[in-house]
């Protein structure tokens, strides 16, 4: 037997895209419920955990997700001397996060139902659920929002899937000494892309994000390995691997976010930076957009508003994606080139805004 539930907006995905939208449009009075397939919202992390300060100054959530306080990014390419820049943010527990984000949401009059997958889009403009237990759920949203990361199922729906998506892979272990920086390696076999050392504390998420293929995932695990014997050597990590974690990071080219009813948001529309892979900003700041003009659309009962989230967004973000994405084609075309290439594609140096 299957539960038929109504609902202004339905927001697939708890994560930082989702949990922003559901926020934003319940504030608005708009009756929004969020499904995520995880039992638990923001488990389990799959991210470095960076944050910048700016976030920071547009949310009211707390500080409870925040582990330190972070002032300056060092970028290291061999054989050169180290480049410093500021780099204002924090490293945060990221479930923590993305859990004070629903919880914010659902104090604004959200429903989340966790353990539930949305899996299909009927012809009769319902959308079916299957929870962890089996059972069947139709909703009948006037809206739906694609907060549902890189490989979106929503996406999918309307014919907007990411293709170029980068491997991140990642260990969390004891650093040595306490750092309030970041630290960002480049290494011509870090292929297209970096390695990262971000402290939390007593502890350091360590990982590489690079473009490779699903298919050989043993080499990605293989540089990974010999980038932590790298940092262990200069003395920067010690000790056991406490956690580790992988996943995929959208490098897309700018492209529209409105499908009729359908909006895509944060790693599902291809927000996400192509060259530094961050993504919690621009998810969360997308996601207040969408928010707002899907709870105004329900409101005027006019979908045709919704074509202004497109517009809202592109106006914020379309110049400086548009920029990272042709730096990314150029990384993955000339990286045989490595020392010509590599300062015009990383945001530390001048050549990567000229
Ligand atoms: C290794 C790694 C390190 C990273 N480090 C950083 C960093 O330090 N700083 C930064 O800013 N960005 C970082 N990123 C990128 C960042 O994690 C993403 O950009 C961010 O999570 C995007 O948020 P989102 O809400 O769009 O998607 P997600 O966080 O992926 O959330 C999507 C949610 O949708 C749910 N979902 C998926 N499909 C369905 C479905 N069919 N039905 C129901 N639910 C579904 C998922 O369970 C998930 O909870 C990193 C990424 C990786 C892989």
């Amino acid at each position: 037997m299957r539960n038929l539930v109504s609902c202004d907006i339905l927001v697939v995905g708890a994560g930082p895209a989702g949990g922003a939208t559901a926020l934003a449009a319940a504030q608005r009075d708009a009756r929004v419920l969020v499904v995520d397939r995880r039992q638990v919202v923001g488990m389990p992390v799959r991210c470095a955990e960076y944050i910048p300060a700016m976030l920071m100054g547009r949310l009211d959530l707390g500080k409870s997700f925040i582990v330190q306080r972070i002032r300056r990014m060092k970028t290291y390419l061999p054989g050169e001397p180290v480049r410093e820049m500021r780099a204002p943010g924090f490293t945060i527990h990221r479930d923590l996060f993305d859990q004070a984000l629903i919880c914010a949401a659902i104090d604004a009059g959200a429903g989340l139902m966790t353990s539930t997958r949305a899996v299909q889009r009927r012809d009769d403009e319902t959308v079916l659920l299957k929870r962890r237990d089996g059972q069947s759920i139709k909703v009948r949203p006037k809206i739906i929002v694609g907060a549902d990361g890189p490989h979106s199922t929503v996406g999918r729906w309307v014919g907007a899937v990411n293709h170029h998506l980068l491997a991140g892979v990642q260990v969390t272990m004891p650093l040595t000494a306490p750092m309030d920086w970041t630290e960002v390696y480049f290494d011509p076999e870090i292929y297209a892309g970096y390695g990262w050392l971000f402290p939390k504390k007593d502890l350091a998420n360590i990982g590489i994000g690079l473009k490779t293929t699903p298919r050989n995932p043993v080499r990605t695990r293989a540089v990974l390995e010999r980038f932590i014997a790298r940092l262990r050597a200069a003395g920067k990590v010690t000790g056991q691997i406490v956690g580790s974690a992988a996943g995929w990071i959208p490098a897309e080219p700018v492209r529209q976010a409105v499908y009729g009813n359908v909006l895509l948001v944060g790693d599902a529309a291809g927000h996400t930076h192509p060259i530094t892979g961050a993504g919690i900003a621009n998810a969360v700041v997308c996601g207040a957009m969408a928010g707002k003009w899907a709870a105004r659309a329900v409101a005027m009962d006019d979908p045709g508003v919704l074509h202004h989230y497109d517009d809202q967004w592109l106006d914020l973000f379309q110049d400086t994606l548009d920029h990272a994405h042709r730096r990314r084609q150029t990384m993955e075309s000339f990286w045989q080139d490595f020392t010509g290439t590599v300062r015009s594609c990383w945001i530390a140096f001048r050549e990567y805004y000229a």
